[in-house]
């Protein structure tokens, strides 16, 4: 089994922690009617009703296609992002990882953005990459949440242990029991403990909520973590070879 060294933290990730292959694109999703209908067995309608059913197929092309191509340009947009990124020194953002319990996409009539990383209560959040704490917060759905932003990428952390304390101007995240203040404004390096896996806000079980944006547009967390995980695993390769 290959391992997966987490370089800025030393905590060792298998490659059976990162069962993301079979999580559904929702984009995919989206295209799937449009190669259906072409699917159609159109001869067995009489002229006047195929002649209604071309013209509502039309229609439905010029409707289908318009967003075909925005699917697909999101969905080009989205790899690309993964691709030319160098995730090297990325950090895999939870300990103790169990697997993953919500992916990112359409669930219950609505969106959700964000992966669902479930690790038992407590379990240190480790920061993903290099940024800055843009933002602490406590709301009745994210619970405790954490923003750094690293460039044009902002990632999200919710139902954190612990709440948010302002003092002298100074707000923060803080977690006694887990030793953690996290500062509004502070910098923090890739892979550093910045919070723990709690049940804050609205959720069935102790999970981390990791969202991903990236100039703005949410991003699936399960392409990048593929992603960090072919470049690292190759990494780790080459280095064995030497
Ligand atoms: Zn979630």
């Amino acid at each position: 089994m290959a391992r997966w060294l987490n370089d800025a933290t030393g905590h060792n990730i298998t490659t059976n922690d990162l069962k993301v292959k079979k999580m559904p694109n929702p984009r995919n999703i989206a295209l799937y009617p449009f190669y259906k209908t072409l699917k159609q067995p159109f001869n067995q309608f009489r002229r006047k009703v195929l002649l209604l059913g071309f013209i509502l197929l039309g229609i439905a092309i010029i409707g289908t296609k318009q967003e075909l191509v925005k699917a697909q340009e999101s969905k080009i947009n989205n790899q690309q992002i993964a691709y030319v990124s160098n995730w090297q020194n990325a950090s895999f953002p939870v300990e103790n990882f169990q697997g993953y319990t919500s992916p990112f996409g359409p669930r219950g009539g609505g969106f959700h953005y964000g992966l669902d990383l479930a690790a038992p209560q407590g379990s240190y959040i480790r920061n993903w990459w290099t940024g800055k704490v843009v933002e602490v917060w406590e709301d009745a759905r994210c619970g405790t949440g954490v923003v750094i932003k690293s460039g044009d990428w902002e990632h999200v952390y919710c139902h954190l242990q612990g709440g948010v304390e302002t003092h002298t101007a100074s707000r923060y995240l803080v977690d006694r029991a887990g030793g953690i203040i996290l500062l509004q404004g502070q910098v923090v390096p890739a892979g550093s403990r910045i919070a723990r896996v709690g049940m804050t806000g609205r959720t069935s079980g102790p999970h981390l909520h990791w969202g991903l944006k990236y100039g703005g547009h949410w991003v699936d967390p399960g392409l990048i973590l593929r992603e960090m995980y072919a470049q690292q695993t190759r990494n780790l390769s080459s280095m064995e070879r030497r």
